[in-house]
């Protein structure tokens, strides 16, 4: 479903027909925002499968109505880290999948003029190191806002970290890889190239701005 991109050895790209299809309806600029919601979750369900896939399962007994069996359940706590905020766009699609995940947040904003990340807000469960880090930010476009919130996630112990986003940009990824080649992106899209406004064209525009009707 997801297949190694040849371009970089640290990102998966979705190309799934149904998600591209849904890709496609958000990119589109005349998507309303309550439709580019309803999407952008669908999709980050749809990739949960893919994602949680390496994920470790242990053998547990289970008692059916008629007897006892061997099942297998996630031995490993899941922490969603959706970067603030359009990361929460996508955080009820994979919570849809995993009731149990528990959500850390990470608030990073971007400065207009710089580009660069701000970090001003941090909160994780306190034992996010025992378990699976999923990090999720519909736009991977510089890598900076990234690079920061997995720095902050390895910085509290988590060495299992997975990013999920809609659309990447090659610089993004790359950056990604440069600083962190244990993360593997997770990616509906590859797209061509920043702009010089450092937006992923094609693109779909701004995430959040979409997502929360700010436009
Ligand atoms: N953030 C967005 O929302 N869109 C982009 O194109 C780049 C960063």
């Amino acid at each position: 479903m997801a297949t190694a991109s040849d371009a970089f050895a640290n990102l998966r790209v979705f190309d799934h027909p149904l998600i591209q299809h849904k890709l496609t309806v958000a990119r589109d600029h005349r998507t309303a925002p309550a439709d580019f919601r309803r999407l952008l979750n669908e999709i980050a369900g749809l990739m949960t499968y893919e994602v949680s896939r390496r994920f470790d399962a242990r053998a547990v007994p289970v008692e059916t109505p008629l007897e006892t069996t061997e099942g297998r359940q996630l031995s490993r706590p899941v922490t969603l880290v959706p970067i603030l905020r359009a990361g929460l766009s996508m955080t009820d699609g994979v919570l849809q999948l995993f009731p149990e995940a528990r959500v850390g947040h990470i608030g990073i904003r971007r400065d207009e003029a710089t580009h660069l990340p701000v970090p001003y807000y941090k909160r994780l469960p306190p034992d996010v190191q025992d378990g699976y880090a999923i990090v999720i930010d519909p736009m991977l476009a510089t890598g900076g806002s990234a690079c920061a919130a997995i720095r902050s996630i390895k910085d509290a112990g988590c060495r299992d970290i997975q990013m999920v986003c809609l659309v990447a940009a090659p610089e993004g990824v790359r950056r990604v890889h440069d600083e962190y080649p244990d993360v593997m992106v997770y990616a509906a899209a590859l797209d061509r190239q920043l702009d010089g406004n450092a937006y992923i064209r094609p693109g779909l525009g701004d995430a959040g701005d979409r997502v929360f009707g700010t436009v």
